[in-house]
């Protein structure tokens, strides 16, 4: 916490306020700043800049630094979208396939976040494969009551993913063929199935449909 006497800095002139900002991204050596990590390193306090400038945003825009948007991004939502877009292209996603049509956030937000694409394929399959995924003996273990949630996290996603392949288990359609892939409890949780990966696989529409005719849920 960084008290300030606001009088004091009235006077400070704007480039003297956007030298400072340029001055701390340079200390840090990146290409932007937070308004957390200017308050520890700056000279003034990040609301005196925005007071002035109208926005954080601002205060980057003039210092010709890179907006600080994407660093508020988990990793986490991060590597959902990269599931998202490795189930839509059907194959391992590439540089140049993070169009805005398939992705919420770009290549070069991977790149800057993990020090480069290939970097970002490797922290994507560590994550994925080293977190908790349960599996049946352990839950069968517990008390006869749901112990897993209904929702499919990202890591089971790219999970089953790697293990299936990007297409239908039951009729192999695949993204180029022009199928939208999901992934699907085999046993519907509505019935008791669990969200395990062995519970999960990779179904087309059309398949998904066909088996919800038969079991709903
Ligand atoms: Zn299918």
């Amino acid at each position: 916490m960084k008290f300030e006497l606001e009088p004091h800095h009235r006077n400070v002139p704007d480039e003297e306020l956007i030298a400072d900002v340029k001055r701390v991204a340079v200390a840090l050596g990146k290409s932007s700043v937070t308004i957390d990590k200017y308050n520890e390193r700056g000279q003034f306090h990040s609301t005196t800049l925005t007071r002035r400038l109208g926005s954080w945003f601002a205060v980057l825009e003039r210092a010709g630094l890179e907006k600080t948007r994407n660093l508020h991004i988990s990793n986490e939502e991060m590597f959902d979208n990269l599931v998202e877009v490795w189930l839509r292209l059907g194959r391992q996603p590439k540089y140049n396939d993070l169009t805005k049509a398939v992705s919420k956030f770009s290549s070069g937000t991977y790149e800057k976040r993990f020090g480069g694409w290939r970097a970002a394929l490797e922290a994507f399959v560590k994550w994925a494969n080293e977190g908790e995924a349960p599996s049946m003996p352990e839950v069968q273990a517990k008390v006869a009551t749901r112990k897993t949630p209904r929702n499919i996290n990202w890591r089971l996603r790219a999970l089953v993913l790697m293990r299936d392949g990007a297409r239908c288990r039951l009729c192999g359609a695949n993204p180029a063929s022009g199928a939208t892939l999901h992934v699907d409890h085999i046993k519907p949780w509505s019935k008791g199935g669990e969200t395990v990966l062995e519970n999960l696989q990779i179904l087309c529409e059309a398949c998904n449909i066909g088996k919800s005719n038969v079991e709903i849920g």
